[in-house]
């Protein structure tokens, strides 16, 4: 399988980056990434949401400042609402009313901080998100959402086989379409075990 990328021990196996954003707990260890602010805007340089210079702004700042926990306590929100929605879609059933909206309050916010912004190398604007406020890292995860949340998945957004045991979900995006797990290393093993198991529990003594 290719090489997997990781970030201070937790593989990426999303295939997006809003679907990585919902596996940043890992669950085997029982660590979250998103524990402190911190952590936070290390994931998000990590995964290129955030530039070096936008990191480097955003890590000088105080983590007990309002700014900052404020950015963390909405990522964290974020993170649950957009779990549901993403486990809505592959249940292919809507989300409670609620949930989505949450959701809509989240884009609104991103919307707020949004401006078209002409990319001369692509012949064509780009919503930019832009400012020194910590949330931009919401914002623009935000954004990703909304994009991962509309498109036609054709159903290669999935939950790993081994759910409810395994938590993770991923945006197939092999040439086959046809992964099941988040880590074929990890839960594929672990699922090949228990049905090897179970094979051989059947056979009579
Ligand atoms: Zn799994």
């Amino acid at each position: 399988m290719p090489e997997v990328d990781v970030f201070r021990g937790l593989p990426i196996v999303g295939g997006h980056p809003a679907v990585d954003f919902v596996n940043t707990i890992l669950y085997s260890i029982g660590q979250d990434y998103l524990a402190s602010y911190r952590g936070l805007v290390d994931w998000a340089a990590h995964q290129g949401i955030i530039d070096e210079a936008e990191s480097a702004e955003l890590m000088a700042l105080d983590e007990r400042s309002a700014k900052a926990e404020a950015a963390l306590a909405a990522a964290r929100s974020l993170r649950e609402v957009l779990k549901a929605l993403i486990l809505a879609a592959i249940d292919k059933s809507p989300a409670p009313a609620e949930t989505a909206e949450s959701f809509r309050r989240f884009y609104a916010d991103a919307m707020t901080n949004a401006a078209l912004e002409w990319r001369g190398e692509l012949v064509a604007y780009a919503l930019k998100i832009g400012s020194n406020d910590p949330r931009i890292i919401v914002w623009r995860l935000t954004k990703l959402a909304a994009d991962l949340l509309t498109m036609d998945h054709q159903g290669r957004l999935r939950a790993c086989v081994r759910r409810p045991d395994c938590h993770w979900v991923f945006l197939d995006t092999s040439k086959g379409g046809g992964r099941r797990w988040c880590l074929p290393g990890v839960c594929g093993n672990i699922h090949r075990l228990k049905t090897f198991r179970q094979k051989h529990a059947a056979v009579p003594q």
